[in-house]
């Protein structure tokens, strides 16, 4: 299995002032491919080296689940950013987060706190549960809700990498600007359709 991540789907400095491209390009080139390199060190004769990265994210444990969902969840977070991020949701997705959340400030209030009250480096998310729910959590390290059975829809990365160069230690405005700015409702909407929901 070659476990080859996927080119940053904008350019380094797309979601500047937001996130400025030295964060972007350290983000990407130093933490997001040292993981893969990890993942491949850590994976090298295994017979997890024949599955795919989403069967191991999901049933791998210990330093081989570390990595592989390092890998898998910064490229997922690319992805959940979106430069032109400013817009509103669009239905079907706007109405699931209306009646999970009762509005969409109500869900943005939810996932901010999920970012910022996850102790310490980790992950918030929007996921759809295993009953079909839209739910808000958040992960530490590596964690990742494929391994509970979540669908996952967006994430944040709150690793201080994520923002450190641009927020120093307020990971609050970091995950404001997220919000306001660079959500990118379009993949959210693409994993919920994906999950036959709506
Ligand atoms: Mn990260």
């Amino acid at each position: 299995m070659n476990f080859a991540i996927e080119p940053l789907p904008y350019a380094l400095a797309a979601l500047a002032p937001h996130i400025g491209a030295e964060t972007v390009e350290t983000h990407y080139e130093k933490h997001h491919k040292g993981y893969l390199e990890k993942l491949r060190k850590a994976i090298e004769g295994k017979p997890e080296g024949e599955q795919s990265l989403e069967t191991i994210v999901k049933s791998a444990e210990g330093d081989l689940f570390n990595h592989a969902a390092q890998v898998w969840n910064h490229t997922f977070y690319w992805k959940s950013l979106d430069p032109g991020g400013d817009r509103e949701p669009a239905a079907p997705l706007r109405s699931a987060l209306e009646s999970a959340f009762r509005s969409i400030d109500g869900f943005k209030r939810e996932l901010a706190e999920a970012a910022t009250g996850e102790f310490g480096s980790g992950w918030a998310w929007l996921v759809l549960d295993r009953s079909g729910r839209l739910r808000v959590t958040s992960s530490s390290d590596a964690e990742n809700p494929l391994h509970k059975g979540h669908t996952p829809l967006l994430t944040i990365d709150v690793w201080e990498h994520a923002y450190y160069l641009d927020y120093r230690n307020r990971r609050g405005d970091y995950v404001q600007a997220v919000l306001e700015h660079l959500l990118s409702w379009d993949f959210a909407a693409q994993n919920l359709e994906r999950a036959g929901h709506a």
